[in-house]
């Protein structure tokens, strides 16, 4: 049985992971993948300590700084996926996809969130066919091509900054008025002239044969429906935690996040606390996962200690 097990190895995982092992806690870290979401940036700019790294070697120095504490303190399961977590007097099993379980005294959840999917007649269709959800992954298959970005917010600009360094234009599709990025990028963006931008639709449907050809949408002020050709829709409409295995045992709030204690990151739930993305804190970033999982770690560590 180990003292810790840490779920997810994003930025949160990691920096609890190292934490952990440093205290000697016997843990273990179990993580479907490494690297967390930004490793499909291009360019990370706001890791403090590093002005510029591309989201893949932020991903691998995350990977590798858990590895580096590989041993009798700490137990790495990669390419597993906890399902079910179960409470048994004064320890907790941990169920994961390949049907194996797993106990541990205390448990840190940090498995951040997924992609929220596009809704729309045939969006599910042509996924793979034209509908992506990574512009640094296939932005490049798009080149010279009239593409369509759809969402307003900071990672809905940072594809189309991304896209319009080869494609021939790019379109963004936002649901209302107001862009939920930063001024400074969504500024720099509307100066470049291949971009354009639909307000205040609603998208409908995906039509295309083999591929995506065009996106109907709905202009929620005239209640017109407008169809536009495209090549390549990039779809970044927001994320969606990853918390359905921890939903029976600790407190979910209406937006599908776990409730936590701002002062300690505990859950509902003592003896289990999450950090990062998949809670209920008010900002998300990789900083802001990395620190808020060592404050969890460090009250996991006393309340282990007290609790032997
Ligand atoms: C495109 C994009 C660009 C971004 N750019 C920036 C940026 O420039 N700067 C910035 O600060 N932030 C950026 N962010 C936000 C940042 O990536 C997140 O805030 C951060 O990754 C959250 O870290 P996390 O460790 O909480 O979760 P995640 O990074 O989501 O990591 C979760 C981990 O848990 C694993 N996992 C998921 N479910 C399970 C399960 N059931 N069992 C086991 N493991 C599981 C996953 O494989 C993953 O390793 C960006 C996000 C996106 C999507």
């Amino acid at each position: 049985m180990y003292d810790l097990i840490i779920l997810g190895g994003g930025p949160a995982g990691a920096s609890a992971s190292v934490y952990a092992a440093r205290k000697q806690l016997k843990t273990a870290v179990i993580t479907s993948e490494f690297g967390g979401q930004s490793i499909v940036s291009e360019t990370i700019y706001n890791w403090i300590g590093t002005p510029e790294i591309s989201g893949t070697d932020l991903g691998q120095n995350l990977k590798n700084h858990i590895l580096y504490y590989k041993g009798p303190f700490l137990d790495i399961i990669e390419g597993e996926k906890a399902i079910d977590i179960i409470k048994n007097d004064n320890k907790f099993s941990i169920k994961t996809e390949s049907g194996k379980t797993y106990e541990s005294k205390a448990i840190i959840i940090t498995t951040g969130s997924s992609r929220r999917k596009l809704e729309a007649i045939n969006a599910d269709k042509f996924e793979h066919k034209g509908i992506t959800y990574c512009a640094s992954c296939d932005g490049p298959l798009f080149a010279d091509q009239d593409v369509l970005v759809i969402g307003g917010g900071n990672a809905g600009f940072e594809s189309a900054a991304q896209l319009l360094s080869y494609c021939k234009s790019v379109t963004m599709i936002h649901r209302s008025d107001k862009f939920r990025a930063d001024e400074i990028t969504v500024k720099k963006i509307l100066e470049n002239l291949k971009f354009k931008v639909i307000k205040n639709a609603e998208i409908t449907k995906v039509d295309g044969d083999q591929f995506v050809k065009s996106l109907t949408y709905k202009d929620k002020i005239t209640g017109e429906e407008k169809t536009i050709p495209t090549a390549g829709i990039f779809v970044e409409i927001g994320q969606i935690p990853n918390v359905l295995f921890a939903k029976n045992l600790v407190q979910i709030d209406e937006f599908n996040k776990i409730v936590v204690d701002p002062m300690t990151q505990m859950t509902t739930v003592p003896g289990i606390w999450a950090a990062g993305d998949c809670t209920n804190g008010r900002y998300h970033q990789n900083n802001i996962a990395s620190g808020d999982a060592v404050k969890a770690l460090e009250d996991a560590y006393l309340w282990i200690h007290k609790n032997k």
